[in-house]
């Protein structure tokens, strides 16, 4: 039992379900229709809840029971019933608070600008940027779309190569927030870790190396907190989109994704670090509510191709991006993690530029072609 569609006016029997779902672990998420009936979605694992199907069926008012074979269906855009039928569920928008009272909002259509060292390594350092990034949000009027980003906990290829200051980066990111009022994002790699670190930061990501590690997804969906879930290395669109419904299982909805590019042969080529597959955004979009920001950092793997990368996700509609970068040039070669990939903050204020420019001219005309498509497609 997934969806519940219920004939309007029947209040007793809409209140009868929410309580039963909220008895069952569920929340509900609730389609008011313009026709003679609302659907109700049962939303997180619906396995409990499904043993009260039978008692569910004789209330009054219900129409019908839907199942939904979809394998992400807590996040799908489409709840399809058994018999076929075909609900559209609205975008999810992912808020993220930050002391500043403002409220960062992604998906609504404005690109959000998430921003930062790989890794916090200094506080003058981490500090310095995420003043640069108030400045820039300040000047340009978008300071509601500005995330911090670090990597206190850094997952590494190899062993013996420096994995983050752990607990102190955390704590600059903390002293960070506290200064400057803008909410940050921190990868979280262990399980046990997941509801500790969201004590202290506004949105959690788990990166590409733990896309599957389902203990770990399980574990940072019960948190509550946003997520940002990066793509899988070599992870098909399905078992993506299925990553994340482990934590919306949790009844999370909270949930980014992140295109970050796949591998190819072209890194060995040495000509990219990964792969963007900018196709996927409109994929991601398209399947599931969830909005689907890119990482030009880690697809461009060398500064002098992020830019490039940062502004080709713009036209797929990417709700926004994730952009490493260093506070001054001399920084570079004291940078443990990621140095080749960072853009200076000067040349970032530039990327924002060119992305409200954007949005003022191109925006429209991409808009006007989705529209173009949309109604073919209805004819
Ligand atoms: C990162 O954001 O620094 C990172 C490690 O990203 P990814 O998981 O995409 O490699
Ligand atoms: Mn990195």
């Amino acid at each position: 039992m997934d969806i519940v569609e219920l004939e309007k006016g029947f209040q007793e029997t809409e209140e009868i379900i929410k309580k039963l779902a909220n008895e069952n672990g569920n929340n509900v998420e609730i389609i008011r229709g313009g026709g003679i009936s609302d659907t109700i979605h049962f939303i997180g694992d619906t396995r409990k809840v499904s043993e009260k199907e039978g008692y569910v069926k004789e209330l009054p008012g219900i129409l019908k029971i839907w199942d939904v074979s979809i394998p992400y269906k807590n996040i799908a855009r489409i709840g399809a019933g058994k018999n076929g039928e075909v609900v559209h569920r609205a975008n999810r928008i992912v808020e993220v608070k930050g002391l500043d009272g403002l409220i960062r909002k992604i998906g609504n259509g404005k690109h959000i600008f998430i921003v930062g060292p790989d890794s916090p390594q200094s506080l003058e350092q981490t500090l310095t940027i995420a003043k640069q990034a108030k400045a820039i949000g300040e000047k340009y009027g978008v300071l509601d779309r500005i995330i911090i980003r670090g990597g206190a906990f850094k997952p590494r290829t190899r062993p013996t190569d420096w994995r983050g200051l752990g607990w102190d980066g955390i704590k600059i990111l903390d002293e960070v927030k506290l200064e400057t009022g803008i909410p940050y994002v921190t990868e979280v790699m262990d399980h046990t870790m997941a509801e500790e670190v969201a004590k202290h930061a506004d949105m959690i990501q788990i990166g590409t190396r733990n896309a599957q590690d389902f203990e770990l997804l399980e574990a940072v969906g019960k948190t509550m907190k946003p997520v940002i879930l990066k793509r899988g290395f070599g992870n098909e669109s399905e078992e993506w989109f299925s990553a994340a419904e482990y934590i919306a299982n949790q009844g999370n909805l909270d949930i980014v994704l992140c295109e970050r590019g796949v591998k190819t042969l072209f890194i060995k080529e040495g000509y990219c670090r990964n792969t963007p597959d900018f196709n996927v955004i409109t994929h991601a979009k398209k399947k599931t509510i969830l909005p689907c920001i890119f990482d030009p950092s880690h697809v461009a793997g060398d500064d002098k191709i992020v830019m490039q990368n940062l502004l080709g996700c713009l036209p797929f509609k990417a709700d926004g991006s994730i952009t490493e970068t260093l506070h001054i040039e001399a920084f570079r070669k004291e940078q443990k993690c990621d140095a080749a990939q960072a853009l200076v903050m000067s040349i970032y204020e530039k990327a924002v530029q060119a992305i409200l420019e954007y949005e003022k001219s191109v925006q429209p005309f991409v808009t006007e072609m989705d529209n173009y498509f949309l109604n073919r497609s209805k004819a």
